[in-house]
């Protein structure tokens, strides 16, 4: 049964005076309340609850109630909220002053660190996962002197105007048409495919390869909720572009060491030209990355002609919590968040299957997401087969019992290492009545 998700849901009954009363505050004076559209509630209804603190595995409210996190803040946090090592890494590094305008050892360092773990031979550091895809899209263009970027359907990569056309994340969330304020010149470059269709990417190279300068794909998606390449997808990408002179972006922004030492492509090797990172490389702070082959690396400025810029790029706390972060973060962290992936998504589906709510589990490494629908999920048009009234069921049971899902069925649950056993067991508690919930208000009603 497919629902839509309504920007306008009904409110559920909230009892968190202090968040209500932040959320007024902010309402008056923001658009929507919220700096990010993904953090308000409008998918699931309700009011979004501002956080005032994180240590570990849980997340404390305004209204001193607290929660497991399966969000850690979108992805970054692999390793829980306020661990020590970060915090003094961070706190050492504001000692010694916020930032420089200059080149730093930090950003040496977390660039070796990069470059160490994953295919590219050249990074260059920025703030956030969107400048990143859009100045690998400006450096694609500028490399093969081509125009046009195929993206799939479903796949985020960002705010950046070429890259909004049926987009993934708080797009698919909210239900959006795609932006207003994005020009005809900046949309019409946009080839948008189905993910996972092989065939469309070559009938695309068919028609028009001599105009596309790069094909762009979430290297495992997260952003339509967790939908896994099919195997050998990535590489073909990468078979097709280069034999029509295109280049292949993959946009490690989610999974870059998260799933493992080296992102998805340590896991699922492709001969990319341009790889995007964020998220977990900033340890909690903004910090982001895009690298490749040093010889289109060399095409940025000041070594060629491309030019990209940043007043605080390579911020030096953003680089010792990034750091910190991957520094920490070795073979036996991967192992762990393998396994409470597992679990936790076990957990999921055995209480679902118990209250007899139709869903699947869906995982790329250990990001996972659970779809309610009864259908194999492989492409946005699948994703968007759920049953929304039914998650949004599920959503507010699992918070009331203290257990902080995204607000939206189009994201990843991310777990990190610090979830223990008294955060389990609060999971496991609180699955089952919000199954039973799930199993109340689903069905498409
Ligand atoms: C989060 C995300 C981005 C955008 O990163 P921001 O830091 O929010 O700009 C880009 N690509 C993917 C795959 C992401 O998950």
């Amino acid at each position: 049964m497919t629902t839509s998700y309504r920007a306008d849901a009904r409110p559920y009954p909230d009892d968190a005076p202090a968040s209500q009363a932040l959320f007024d505050r902010a309402r008056a004076i923001v658009p929507g309340g919220v700096n990010s559209p993904v953090r308000a509630f409008r998918a699931v209804g309700g009011m979004p609850r501002f956080m005032e603190r994180g240590q570990g595995p849980w997340l404390f409210d305004a209204d001193g109630r607290r929660y497991v996190d399966l969000v850690c803040s979108w992805g970054p946090l692999i390793h829980g909220h306020a661990h020590p090592e970060i915090v003094g890494a961070v706190q050492a590094a504001a000692a010694h002053g916020t930032s420089f305008g200059t080149p730093t050892a930090g950003e040496v360092a977390l660039a070796e660190e990069i470059v160490r773990r994953t295919p590219v031979e050249q990074v260059r550091l920025v703030n956030s996962g969107t400048e990143a895809t859009m100045t690998a899209i400006r450096l694609a263009r500028g490399y093969t002197g081509k125009s046009k970027i195929i993206k799939f359907a479903g796949c985020y990569h960002g705010h950046v105007d070429a890259l909004l056309a049926a987009a993934g994340s708080g797009v698919a969330t909210l239900g959006l048409p795609d932006s207003p304020g994005v020009t005809g010149a900046a949309a019409g470059e946009t080839i948008v495919l189905p993910y996972n269709d092989e065939a469309a990417v070559e009938a695309a190279f068919a028609a028009g390869g001599a105009e596309i300068a790069a094909v762009i794909t979430e290297a495992a998606p997260g952003n339509m909720g967790v939908v896994a390449p099919r195997k050998g997808f990535n590489q073909r990408l990468a078979e097709l572009a280069h034999a029509h002179g295109a280049l292949l972006v993959v946009d490690e922004v989610m999974t870059g060491f998260r799933v493992s030492r080296g992102g998805w492509a340590a896991l699922d090797p492709v001969d990319a030209d341009l790889f995007t990172y964020g998220k977990v490389m900033g340890g909690g702070l903004p910090a982001a990355a895009f690298g490749g082959r040093a010889e289109i690396m060399s095409r940025l400025a000041p070594a060629g002609p491309v030019y990209q810029a940043g007043t605080l790029s390579g911020n030096p706390l953003a680089c010792a919590a990034g750091l910190a972060s991957l520094r920490l973060a070795d073979d036996a962290t991967y192992r762990r968040l393998d396994a409470l992936a597992d679990t936790v998504g076990r957990l999921a589906a055995e209480a679902l299957t118990a209250a007899g709510v139709p869903h699947r589990l869906s995982y790329a490494g250990n990001m996972f997401s659970v779809f309610f629908t009864p259908a194999e999920v492989t492409d946005y048009e699948t994703a968007k087969t759920q049953d929304a009234v039914a998650f949004r069921a599920f959503f507010h049971a699992l918070l009331a019992r203290g257990v902080y899902l995204p607000p939206s069925a189009f994201e990843s649950w991310f777990v990190s290492t610090a979830l223990d056993d008294e955060a389990l067991e609060q999971i496991a508690t609180a699955l089952p009545p919000a199954a039973q919930a799930a199993a109340a208000a689903g069905g498409g009603a």
